[in-house]
């Protein structure tokens, strides 16, 4: 079972309902794949202890001037707009290069090779209650975030993380990054179900809007939380029922659970009582995502 924990808008909670979420689960063997490489940060609530590092490189071309005649082909082939030929000096841009090696396999001359560029880090470990964490880092100022999550995906599934990940009892619970763009795509592929996490302003609903288009489009299906509940104009729960979504737990805006949580503590420590709350939560989304393949 995977479920992917996203919201169309950042700041809404995701982190703090993911990391609930792994901890309530019962009887089940978790993993818990942090997405949100640009600013992973679900660490500090379930405080892993990280033993297994391994970086996530990109092949990227390089000009072996001497053998270069200027022709141009590399530039021609290349759908990134990566590679410039500008009188008889190639000019590589390694952070547009998508790494499909186009240029290297047209280069008439075999003036182009490859090497690895870091994109960013990829860890792994156990959290004291037996949680299986793994996070993907990115390195400062790169912007391509979607190959490490691909990468992270792919690692969480190896026997070198996870032995186990193969039984049915695994749960996988996946924080993805804020918005709808392509690291989020590639969070919620592959995924069984949406968590879809909300808030009840104008801006949480127009954000709402987006990520429910993004996994319908996906056809995944989803379910939603209402975050920092309070009184509202229902507009969020009017959309709900029209588009045929779940409302599956709200939690109150309340100080003294904004306190805790910045203070790195998961909700169900600082409420005891959501633990019951979670586990039906998971219920839930088991009954939900078991319907949607009967459909
Ligand atoms: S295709 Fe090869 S030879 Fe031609 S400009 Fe590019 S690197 Fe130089
Ligand atoms: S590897 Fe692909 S994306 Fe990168 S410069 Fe060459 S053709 Fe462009």
């Amino acid at each position: 079972m995977r479920i992917a924990v996203a919201s169309g808008k950042g700041g809404t909670g995701k982190t703090t309902i993911a990391t609930s979420l792994a901890l309530a689960v019962e009887g089940r063997l978790v993993l818990f794949l942090d997405c949100d490489v640009e600013a992973p940060n679900a660490h500090l609530t379930l405080k892993p202890n990280f033993v297994l590092h391994q970086p996530v490189h990109r092949l990227v071309p390089r000009v072996d001037e001497v053998r270069c005649t200027g022709c141009g082909h590399c530039a021609e082939v290349c759908r990134y707009h990566a590679i410039a030929v500008i009188g008889s000096k190639v000019l590589v841009f390694p952070e547009l290069c998508h790494g499909c090696g186009s240029c290297v396999t047209n280069c008439p001359e075999a003036a182009l090779s490859e090497y690895g560029r870091l994109l960013g880090v990829l860890e792994a470990g156990s959290t004291p209650t037996g949680i299986t964490f793994i996070r993907g880092v990115l390195e400062i100022g790169e912007p391509s975030a979607t190959p490490v999550i691909r990468q992270l995906k792919k690692w969480a599934v190896t026997p070198e993380i996870c032995p186990q990940v193969s039984t049915s009892e695994t749960v996988e619970i996946r924080d993805a990054p804020p918005g709808t763009s392509c690291p989020v795509v590639e969070t919620l592929r592959g995924a069984d179900f949406a968590l879809l996490v909300s808030e009840p302003t104008p801006f949480g609903l127009h954000d709402l809007r987006l990520i429910v288009e993004l996994v319908r489009e996906m056809n995944i299906p989803a379910g939603v939380v209402v975050n920092r509940d309070m009184t509202s104009d229902g507009m969020l729960e009017r959309f709900c029922v029209d588009a045929e979504l779940p409302i599956l737990m709200r939690i109150p805006l309340e100080r003294d659970i904004g306190q805790a949580l910045a203070a790195g503590k998961p909700l169900i420590t600082v409420r005891p009582a959501y633990t019951a709350a979670f586990r039906d939560l998971f219920e839930r989304i088991q009954q939900l995502e078991s319907r949607s393949i009967v459909v």
